[in-house]
């Protein structure tokens, strides 16, 4: 029996390159975002041309019921969970100042990249520990967990809150020989950073990042890979800065 692996997010950017990424590697994977299976039609090809038996599953992971079906399914489809890669979130719908920043978006990004996330890998974990037979959660947090945005600061206060989250359950499920890892992606061209992308690109070329260009999704779903290959079994709560060397300062 292959193992699983459920990826949030996983219809575009990011998620997608991860979740084809993981297929290819040999995962069933149930593949998890809020588009229906007509939405996200074209990339259910993809992933079913690489792995027939993965599925698509619609999920919202701010709604208890979604996420609840999502982890169900690997148990009553597979009959396992092996991997859960917290990958969905968003971005503020309107980039505002520190100063003017609302409550509804403070909600929306808690509601989404945090609470969903937390409570999501809560349930995966607790039916981890009760069915045997997890090996890890891997979250995708950002350059944003410890960079002040002031012009996005709910989005920075939900990836430095994941953070924390990554190491509580490193901490908990290691008894269980769960690990539990974080990898922190730079700017990554997707369609999250698309109506910013200038802005970037010209950041970059004043020297912003150690290797100057922009990441790819694939960048990110190749270390995913490396890490759920089991290559550091004597590691938990680690961060992999994904990033070009943003995370380090240079004089
Ligand atoms: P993206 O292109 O906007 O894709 C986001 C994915 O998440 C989509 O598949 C989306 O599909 C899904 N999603 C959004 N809300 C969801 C929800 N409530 N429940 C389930 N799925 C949901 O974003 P991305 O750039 O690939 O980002 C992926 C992750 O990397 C995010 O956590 C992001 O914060 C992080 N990240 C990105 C960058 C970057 O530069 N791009 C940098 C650092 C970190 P639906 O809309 O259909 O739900």
């Amino acid at each position: 029996m292959k193992k699983t692996a459920i990826v949030t997010g996983a219809s575009r950017g990011i998620g997608r390159a991860i979740s084809l990424r993981l297929a290819s590697d040999g995962f069933t994977v149930l593949a998890a975002a809020r588009a229906d299976e007509v939405k996200a039609a074209d990339y259910i090809k993809e992933l079913k041309a690489i792995s027939p038996a993965s599925v698509y599953i619609p999920t919202d992971i701010s709604v208890r019921a979604d996420r609840e079906r999502l982890v169900d399914a690997a148990y009553e489809r597979f009959g396992r969970l092996d991997i859960l890669v917290n990958n969905a979130g968003v971005a503020p719908t309107e980039r505002r100042d520190l100063l003017e920043m609302t409550e509804e978006s403070m909600d929306r990004l808690l509601d989404i990249n945090l609470k969903g996330t937390f409570f999501l890998t809560q349930y995966a974990s607790s039916a981890m520990v009760r069915n045997g037979g997890g090996e890890m959660i891997i979250n995708v947090t950002s350059m944003s967990a410890y960079t002040a945005s002031i012009n996005r600061g709910e989005y920075c206060i939900s990836k430095a809150g994941l953070a924390m989250v990554t190491e509580l359950f490193a901490a908990r499920l290691a008894e269980y020989g769960i690990n539990v890892y974080e990898i922190r992606p730079g700017i990554i061209r997707t369609d999250m950073t698309a109506t910013v992308t200038k802005k970037y690109e010209d950041l970059i070329a004043g020297g912003l990042l150690p290797i100057s260009r922009m990441g790819q999704p694939e960048d990110i779903a190749k270390a995913v890979s490396a890490i759920a290959s089991g290559a550091f079994p004597y590691s938990t709560g680690e961060v992999f800065n994904i990033d070009g060397g943003f995370h380090f300062r240079t004089l």
